[in-house]
């Protein structure tokens, strides 16, 4: 139970980070983000197929994140018309021996993304065709287990302990360890990130996310029993970026940026935005990712910026400074 004092002070940074989000929250800032792929196709299928290999790949430096997805991209293009033609063509798991899967994995032999390799992927693309087979969308798939009023962390769980379960039913070179680091679920303690951000950007509709698992989408015929996924259902994708400054805008006492903490600061955002506590999201991680701030105090950056108020850590830093510049 929040305390008044809190839930005013947060009903507060809500008037800032709407400030912030009308300054960051932009397509033509989609170039700093992998987002961006998924507007390179207008069919839904296609966009479904980018946004899990766009969102998994999300680690590590933006620049080469951008890279790696239009690599992956690129030799998709070379096996198949389309991202979707090509999880049609893999036939599900029962397809994995097939000419075709071997072609796809001889395409991807040489890709490399940090802890990830090639075929890391040829792996998720039979796991996301399975899904296809099963629930006609991998959405369709993560919606079967989504309580209408609970948060997505079941339904991410359940869906990560399926393809964990069919990746072991493929032998022991499919369950490599850095596939592994594809699949990280809300059942082992880990802010899943990737995952998180892969749901706003399936969860929310606005100029910058699709909504690709929202009602009315071009994919809702194959949600079970008309379920969709609603942005107040979202948790936010906790990384470097948004766990920094989550914390010093007091939004998380933890110090360790896990799962529960993504569920304080989601729970925090939502007096904030009850509806919509992730759409802060994008423009929270834009202060990182455009290396806005700077992780100290700096007063030609810091008395500028929307946070400052409730910016504990450059109200410390400003404090400790005078105290050096008296003595
Ligand atoms: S006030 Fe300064 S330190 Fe705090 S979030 Fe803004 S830029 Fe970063």
């Amino acid at each position: 139970m929040q305390s008044a004092r809190l839930t005013s002070r947060l009903v507060q940074l809500g008037g800032f980070l709407n400030e912030l989000q009308t300054q960051y929250h932009r397509r033509n800032l989609l170039d700093s983000d992998p987002l961006e792929y998924v507007y390179h196709y207008s069919n839904p299928w296609d966009q479904e197929v980018v946004a899990l290999v766009a969102a998994l790949l999300a680690y590590g430096n933006v620049k080469q994140v951008r890279k790696s997805v239009s690599d992956v991209l690129a030799r998709i293009g070379r096996v198949a018309e389309s991202p979707s033609e090509m999880i049609r063509n893999l036939q599900g798991l029962g397809g994995r021996k097939s000419p075709y899967s071997k072609q796809v994995s001889r395409e991807f032999e040489t890709f490399v993304h940090r802890f990830n390799r090639g075929p890391d992927f040829v792996v998720l693309f039979h796991l996301i065709s399975e899904s296809w087979i099963r629930s006609g969308s991998v959405g369709g798939h993560f919606l079967q287990n989504l309580e209408p009023e609970g948060n997505i962390s079941e339904a991410l769980s359940l869906l990560i302990a399926d393809w964990r379960s069919w990746v072991k039913d493929m032998g022991p070179k499919s369950a490599a360890k850095s596939f592994q680091y594809l699949l990280t679920s809300p059942a082992d303690g880990s802010s899943c990130k990737r995952w998180c951000m892969l749901l706003r950007w399936m969860g929310r509709k606005d100029e910058l996310d699709p909504g690709l698992w929202c009602q009315g989408s071009g994919l809702s015929g194959t949600f079970p029993d008309g379920r969709s996924l609603r942005a107040s259902q979202l948790i936010l994708p906790l990384d470097t970026h948004t766990g920094r400054i989550s914390q010093y805008l007091g939004l998380t006492q933890r110090k360790t940026l896990d799962w529960k903490a993504a569920l304080e600061i989601t729970q925090n955002l939502s007096v904030c935005d009850p509806q919509d506590p992730t759409r802060y999201d994008f423009s929270l991680s834009r202060l990182g990712i455009l290396d806005v701030c700077k992780r100290k105090y700096r007063v030609e950056i810091c008395t500028h910026c929307q946070l400052l108020t409730h910016c504990k850590f450059a109200l410390k830093s400003h404090q400790k400074s005078k105290k050096k510049k008296t003595k």
